[in-house]
């Protein structure tokens, strides 16, 4: 049987690079930040311009929430597209979004320079595959209930359609533990880089669902050889209209992002001399 596209044997064990505006995902380290859900242009101006300042490399933000009550704030479609079109130029932060229906895929990567596919849609086929066709790179999460064989297959249906410009980001999978939003299997960070060749990243936030667990297990992760990370930050966690409990003040991601940003310089350190 011929290797699947995500296996480190099909590569030859030559690992993704994905490129996103000068960036190289997979090679250079990459931390993601920004709000849950584009509420209104200060709030995201702000929260970009503070995530930038403390070494951000792009900016997330979701305009389309796929939320577990019908009744919660659902995002702000086009008009939150635009808010960070707007971030992106004011900043020279490049955007990472969520796009949670296939027919919308085209126009809402207008806008993106990475797709977001959310843990649950993780296996939404039409939406892989149509982000797939569309050739932007796509941050695949993993879903919560899904084992890494199911993961990597996903991500198989976005690089069968000829994208090949795929990064996999670990958010938390649903175990018995209730203290925490999620169990963040930091382990599945080693365990697809023995598999597949393609870029891996963490996400504390949804990972944890607390704020003050965030810092620590982005070390963690940074330890545990992941490529980057996702961290969601607001100007006023308290007033948060999605996530409040999870997001970082910009003055804790600032101390957050210092704090891994050496780590990661000292581990390249230490991978050198050995
Ligand atoms: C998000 O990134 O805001 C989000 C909804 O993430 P997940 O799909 O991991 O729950
Ligand atoms: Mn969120």
């Amino acid at each position: 049987m011929t290797p699947k596209l995500f296996s480190l044997e099909s590569s030859g064990g030559r690992r993704t690079i994905v490129r996103v505006d000068g960036r190289e995902i997979g090679r250079d380290f990459v931390l993601i930040a920004g709000p849950c859900s584009v509420e209104n242009e200060t709030q995201t101006i702000l929260t970009a311009q503070k995530v930038k300042e403390a070494g951000a490399h792009l900016l997330r933000g979701g305009a389309f929430k796929p939320r577990t009550s019908p009744y919660s704030f659902q995002g702000l479609g086009i008009k939150g597209l635009k808010i960070l079109a707007k971030a992106r130029d004011l900043f020279g932060l490049p955007v990472v979004t969520e796009v949670i229906d296939p027919r919308d895929a085209g126009w809402v990567s207008e806008y993106a320079d990475v797709l977001q596919i959310g843990a649950r849609n993780m296996q939404n086929f039409s939406l892989l595959k149509e982000t797939g066709k569309i050739g932007k790179p796509v941050l695949l999460k993993r879903g919560m209930n899904s084992t890494l064989e199911e993961w990597l297959n996903c991500a198989e249906y976005i690089l069968a359609e000829g994208n090949p410009q795929v990064i996999l980001c670990e958010r938390g999978i649903r175990t018995f533990e209730t203290y925490t939003r999620n169990t963040l299997d930091l382990s599945i960070v080693p365990a697809v880089r023995e598999l597949s060749h393609l870029p891996v990243i963490v996400d504390p936030s949804h990972g944890t669902g607390r704020a003050r667990l965030v810092e620590p297990m982005c070390l963690a992760a940074v330890a545990a050889g992941a490529d980057g990370l996702l961290v969601e930050v607001h100007p006023h966690p308290a007033e948060a209209l999605s996530d409040k409990d999870q997001a970082l003040s910009p003055e804790e991601f600032a101390r957050t992002a210092a704090r891994v940003l050496d780590l990661h310089l000292y581990l390249k350190g230490t991978e050198r001399r050995s």
